[in-house]
């Protein structure tokens, strides 16, 4: 008969090592600490049923087998290993092998599921030409995928980590990346462009992580990590999977894919593990607000949650209030909130809220921001007012400063560029001059966010490339999208504003996912929304109905203004009733 196979355990929680808060100088060196305790991963199905436990080290011990079987496949110190970045232990070990071996890693995206396999498969195939790696491992499920990207390569070798598995392990001495070399490449998300590949080296990983464990998070014992942020994206490879590893963390992974459909998951797991560390982008917060039902949140117990950051878009306060409302009576500290401001240009984190503090927010005049770029503390009445979060304070041993479009330094309250500087900085991206060239200015690193600094603290006002700059007046589109989103038939994430050339002035497009399909309704519905938008904000939109997912957003969920506008223009140059719109 079938053998009952023993109950999996998860990793505990506490450790037996002295903590080590990312004192070290490389990964390796990290992983080599966290690899003495009992301490490690663990990978959750949709249900939050144990798929596989990681103590460190095992991680280390494949790591340092899968390093060698690289080496034997010919590989050369500094060539690059692109990882199709799905959450399972392959990638793991995937990772830290580049790390023993002298490679470097490049985690890249899995397919979304909603876009075509044709688009997932071009998409990769540019950020394989970009990154030129010397071999692709992919999980078995992808690798028909990375297969055809890999086509028109010369890459070594393109298989799966237990294809690796099966290979003798060659008797290589290995020489982990030291501290002056490449750690890894991190692209950005690609918000407002094809994604660039950030170079992150060892020193500016440590740093980071360094000041994020310390500073940002005050890591202690008896912290527990958990995850559904994909691997691909800085937040969920920094900040989950290299973060808790510098620190010797447990950690419970849901795949990005299982919470997307199982929202509540997430929720489930931190209350089954007494979960303390857990991030994630607001439309996380606000998923499981719409999902979960009331009267329902009193069956999870996130008494245990401390630090719950946020951050990646511009954070709503609102979204995060209802949340913390509505999950008050499962023991949900509102002062868990830790909203944070970063990118991949910085490694990850550039600066963090007041541990404690919860959603900190400045009102201020709306028509000073529009007008004079100023942040005017909202006082009057009639005025109407317009709401940041607070970003907190840049990391320890970096310098932030707002700059105006000559490249002035700014005082408090003005808003312009955000600059920074720093260990956590990067050095360029790979093999593009041009646009490190670009981006990075007497070492500054010119963010392209717009925002302001209020003693000392960090306010985003939003993309400088995404801004709609209306007759003299600036207007963040966000603020355009919320408004649409608070609509009955319109739901988060369905909406896209925009701006494009039109005579006699640039013309505003509002896009709008919609599931009506009765024409009469349809055309009530974009009347209603151009009268709201022009009663709001005073200028006539040229609200589009869109059909439900066609949005463009990127592999990590953020909506992509720059393609939608792209597809826009391409569209309306060979549609006649769009003429009104020069292309
Ligand atoms: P790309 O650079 O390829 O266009 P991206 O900028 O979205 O994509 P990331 O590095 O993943 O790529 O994201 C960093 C960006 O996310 C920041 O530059 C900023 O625009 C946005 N962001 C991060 N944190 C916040 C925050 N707290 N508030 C507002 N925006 C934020
Ligand atoms: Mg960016």
């Amino acid at each position: 008969g079938m053998m009952a196979k023993p109950a999996m355990s998860a990793t505990p929680t506490q450790n037996a090592l002295a903590p080590r808060l990312a004192d070290f100088s490389t990964l390796a060196e990290a992983l080599d600490y966290a690899a003495l305790g009992h301490t490690g991963l663990n990978f959750y199905d949709g249900r939050c049923r144990l798929t596989a436990v990681v103590p460190y080290a095992e991680v280390r011990r494949e790591a340092r087998a899968l390093a060698r079987r690289l080496h034997g496949l010919g590989l050369r110190r500094g060539d690059r290993v692109a990882l199709i970045a799905d959450t399972e232990p392959g990638f793991m070990e995937a990772f830290y092998g580049c790390q023993y071996a002298g490679f470097i890693p490049v985690p890249l995206p899995i397919p979304s599921g909603l876009g075509s396999h044709a688009a997932y498969v071009e998409k990769l195939a540019s950020l394989l030409k970009s990154c030129e790696p010397s071999a692709v491992l992919a999980p078995a499920a992808w690798l028909p995928f990375a297969q055809e990207a890999a086509a028109s390569f010369r890459t070594l070798f393109v298989g799966s980590v237990d294809e690796m598995k099966g290979r003798a392990v060659p008797p290589v001495e290995l020489e982990p990346s030291r501290p002056d070399e490449v750690a890894y490449l991190q692209y950005t998300s690609g918000s407002t462009r094809f994604p660039r590949g950030v170079v992150v080296t060892q020193q500016a990983a440590m740093a980071n992580l360094q000041g994020m464990i310390r500073d940002g998070l005050g890591v202690r014992p008896g912290d527990r990590c958990v995850s559904w942020l994909p691997f691909y994206h800085d937040m969920g490879l920094v900040g989950f999977v290299l973060g808790p590893m510098a620190s010797q963390l447990s950690v419970d992974y849901l795949r990005t894919q299982d919470f997307a459909m199982r929202p509540r998951q997430w929720l489930n797991l931190i209350s089954q593990n007494r979960g303390t560390i857990s991030f994630a982008p607001p439309f996380g917060y606000d998923l499981c607000a719409r999902r979960v039902r009331e009267g329902e949140a009193a069956q999870f117990d996130l008494s245990s949650w401390r630090i719950a950051g946020t951050g990646a878009e511009p954070i709503r306060a609102e979204v995060l209030e209802r949340f913390a409302e509505q999950f008050a009576p499962a023991g949900f500290a509102r002062t868990a909130f830790l909203p944070c401001y970063g990118l991949a240009e910085c490694t990850l984190g550039a600066s963090f809220g007041r541990r404690g503090a919860g959603v900190v927010v400045d009102r201020i005049e709306r028509h000073a921001l529009e007008h004079q770029s100023m942040a005017v503390p909202f006082g009057g009445e009639e005025s109407q007012a317009s709401t940041f979060v607070n970003c907190g304070a840049v990391l320890p041993g970096h310098r932030l400063e707002i700059r105006d479009e000559a490249g002035r330094s700014l005082p408090e309250r003005r808003v312009g560029r955000v600059m920074l500087q720093g260990p956590s900085v990067m050095s360029g991206y790979f093999r593009d001059e041009e646009s490190t060239q670009a981006a990075l200015d007497g070492g500054w690193l010119d963010t392209g966010d717009l925002g302001y600094l209020s003693a000392g603290e960090l306010f985003i006002t939003g993309r400088q490339k995404d801004l709609l700059i209306v007759r003299g007046r600036n207007i963040w589109p966000q603020d355009v999208e919320y408004l649409v989103e608070s609509q009955s038939e319109v739901r988060p994430g369905d909406v896209i504003a925009f701006l494009v050339p039109a005579v006699p002035d640039p013309q505003v497009v509002v896009q709008v996912q919609c599931r009506v399909s009765d024409p009469e309704k349809r055309k009530q519905l974009v009347r209603a929304l151009a009268g709201l938008i022009s009663s709001e904000f005073g200028f006539i939109a040229l609200v589009e109905l869109v059909p439900p997912h066609s949005l463009p957003r990127t592999s990590s969920g953020k909506p992509s203004r720059a393609e939608a506008r792209k597809r826009f223009l391409a569209q309306a140059q060979s549609a006649p009733g769009l003429s009104m719109v020069c292309g």
